[in-house]
């Protein structure tokens, strides 16, 4: 018998996380057509990460009765914030007040409110996308004061260094920022952190949900 992806992704989670409360699998579905979501929906996997609204909006009404978590991890410009904020269960890319302002407003009161994390840029320096570390807590301030959003924690993409210990060590500063986090904000509960190469690294410093594309499912065409 095969063993599917999804079932050995999953158990690669459970093993780095060795006894810690469960660690959620984000599928990274950038790319991806419907029908591939589908077929890992079929195998139990509900919470699917899109980066960008445009391309998410086809996939979520083709697959609307199957009760899927839509979560955007994707940059969000504030033209589409509309968009998202009618789309998406969560997003996990809030990284200017603006943004949250913009969220707030568009989110349809028949949709609950909209699970929300900061992207923090915890050491990339050639990316303009995160908040820095210091300005975390007045987004944090800004969501708590929207009744429209949820905050949930904290989502980083560390920059991709070649050496493990580089990397560890910028996961386990976004451990030390969601903690510090938790001590003002009780409720977060998920910090979002590691891809397909580094998941396990990640769960070991203390992410409680990791978004795998590749590895799920196998590389992207490049562009
Ligand atoms: C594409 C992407 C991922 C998944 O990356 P893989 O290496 O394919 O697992 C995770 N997070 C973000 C923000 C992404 O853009």
């Amino acid at each position: 018998m095969q063993t599917a992806p999804l079932a050995l992704i999953q158990h690669a989670i459970a093993e780095a996380a060795h006894g810690r409360p469960p660690v959620r699998l984000l599928a990274v579905s950038k790319t991806r057509p419907a029908t591939a979501i589908a077929a890992l929906a079929d195998q139990g996997q509900a919470a699917f990460g899109e980066n960008y609204v445009q391309e998410a909006a086809g996939k979520i009404a083709a697959l609307a009765d199957r009760g899927l978590e839509w979560h955007l991890i994707g940059h969000l410009q504030s033209n589409k914030a509309e968009l998202a904020a009618q789309l998406f269960d969560w997003v996990q890319s809030v990284d200017r007040v603006k943004l949250v302002a913009a969220l707030a407003r568009y989110r349809p009161a028949a949709r609950g409110p909209l699970n929300v994390l900061i992207q923090v840029n915890i050491d990339d320096e050639d990316s303009k996308h995160g908040c820095l570390p210091h300005q975390i807590e007045a987004l944090a301030l800004a969501i708590a004061a929207a009744p429209q959003l949820r905050l949930r924690g904290l989502m980083a993409i560390p920059a991709p260094h070649p050496e493990a210990g580089r990397r560890r060590a910028a996961f386990a500063g976004m451990r030390a920022l969601f903690d510090e986090l938790a001590t003002r904000h009780p409720a977060v509960d998920t910090l979002s952190m590691g891809m397909s190469d580094d998941f396990a690294l990640a769960i070991a410093e203390g992410a409680t949900m990791v978004r795998v594309g590749t590895a799920l499912f196998g590389q992207r065409p490049s562009p």
